[in-house]
């Protein structure tokens, strides 16, 4: 660690205690800037990375709810207002028992870079709650979300921050918080988005993260000379992410192998396809069942406590959680010839096994430039919202496609620039931060 960063990464860490997730986002991005900041004196003396580096606003509550049997439930929400200075605050929620104020300050941090990629207007936040969703009935889903919205919306509005989904939060959830919203301050607004085709939600926003994911994918496999036809991938979790990618990379030609969730994984040889995929797209959304179900159904083999990695394949895709590629996974993919990593899932590989990709010479994608295609078109409902107006399912796909190749162009052009050609975190890290740093610098001390 040079003396740069070693400075900003102690006083991070003496002043964001028991945050290790926010110092692992934090570390890379800072890393990565240390060129920028060499060639742009002015950027350090406005402080901005210290700027940067500090949420705009943290917003925690109480979230009091009633069980079905009648006991009083207690979680805990929270909204991390990060950055406004290129568009209002926009960011998913997540309500899973490992939401901690370290969790989502990390994805709030990420979600400025990858926000700003998009090349669409918007600032970074991230929202949720410890709340665990899966086990509880729908009512008990809505009587959360009603409680949670009830001090949400004193803070959220469509021209200052609109959360979305993320893990555990999903069309159900969208469609409570919004009529939640909706009673407490009469107004029809675009306040969230991956809202319903119809009250207000865009054709393709559910396929978005996979579909983005997949055409990033070819891009990368584009730019090293090889095609995404034919390649076998393995890829964690099975929930929007997962599905969608496994639909556009079958369309593009591949073959994916695995799926996983926290408790183990499945491996399908023949490929996940047809009948198959479509099971898998309702085996949450619809049963809420765990990823073992899909092993029983079709009389594959379960595997549990362990994780998709040690499956050969040629590209790995993880689509469920933070930090759920670490070392020896990293090992285990490259003994087994694997020549690219795209992250649909923010932040999933750990700092050792990013480098252990890098020193072997895989095309590794971070998060916040391949999954981005998730937020854009949010940005994209968010446009719709506004013009009172729906794009066709067509004119949506078209607009991700062009996005997803603008951000590895961009990526790759800041790469180059600043002296590392082909290491995809050092130019979304530094492409994300130089137009977020001018606005900042533009806007004054703010
Ligand atoms: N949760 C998604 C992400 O990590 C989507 C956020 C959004 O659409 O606002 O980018």
């Amino acid at each position: 660690m040079s003396n740069f960063v070693e400075t900003i990464m102690a006083d991070v860490k003496a002043k964001n205690q028991a945050q290790p997730e926010f110092h692992q986002a934090v570390q890379e991005v800072i890393e990565s800037l240390e060129p920028v900041i060499a060639q742009h004196p002015e950027y350090k003396e406005a402080k901005i990375l210290e700027r940067i580096i500090e949420p705009e606003r943290v917003i925690m509550f109480r979230v009091p709810w009633v069980d079905d049997q009648g006991t009083v439930q207690i979680n805990r929400g929270f909204r991390v207002e990060f950055n406004s200075a290129i568009g209002p605050y926009k960011g998913g929620l997540r309500f899973h028992p490992s939401v901690t104020l370290s969790i989502l300050k990390f994805l709030g941090f990420e979600q400025i870079f990858k926000n700003s990629l998009t090349t669409l207007p918007m600032g970074g936040g991230k929202g949720g709650s410890d709340f665990q969703p899966k086990g509880r009935s729908d009512d008990e889903v809505m009587r959360f979300c009603q409680s949670f919205m009830n001090e949400l919306f004193r803070h959220i509005g469509p021209n200052t921050d609109i959360p979305a989904g993320d893990i555990g939060v999903g069309g159900r959830e969208i469609g409570y918080l919004f009529g939640q919203y909706k009673k407490l301050r009469n107004a029809f607004e675009g306040i969230l988005t991956g809202k319903g085709l119809a009250w207000g939600g865009s054709l393709i926003r559910p396929e978005a993260t996979g579909y983005g994911t997949a055409y990033f994918l070819k891009e990368v496999l584009n730019h090293r000379k090889e095609t995404i036809d034919g390649k076998t991938i393995c890829i964690s979790g099975y929930g929007n992410v997962g599905c969608y990618f496994i639909e556009k990379a079958n369309e593009l030609g591949a073959k994916v192998v695995t799926i996983s969730d926290e408790f183990g994984y499945v491996h399908d040889p023949e490929g996940i396809k047809g009948e198959k995929l479509d099971y898998l797209k309702d085996l949450w959304t619809i049963y809420r069942e765990s990823a073992e179900q899909y092993a029983k159904k079709f009389n594959l083999k379960w595997v549990p406590e362990r994780r998709p990695w040690e499956v050969k394949c040629d590209i790995a895709v993880p689509t469920a959680t933070q930090n759920e590629i670490e070392k020896d996974d990293a090992l285990n993919l490259v003994k087994n010839g694997c020549i690219a990593v795209c992250e649909g899932a923010n932040m999933p590989s750990s700092p050792e096994a990013i480098d252990v990709f890098m020193q072997n010479g895989i095309a590794f994608g971070p998060g916040k430039a391949v999954n981005a295609g998730g937020v854009a078109v949010s940005g994209l409902e968010m446009s719709q919202n506004s013009m009172r107006f729906n794009w066709s399912r067509d004119e949506v796909d078209a607009k991700l496609h062009v996005i997803m190749k603008d951000i590895h162009t961009s990526v790759i052009t800041a790469a180059d620039k600043y002296g590392t050609p082909g290491n995809y975190v050092n130019g979304a890290n530094i492409a994300g931060f130089i137009k977020v740093a001018n606005a900042m610098m533009d806007q004054g001390i703010v």
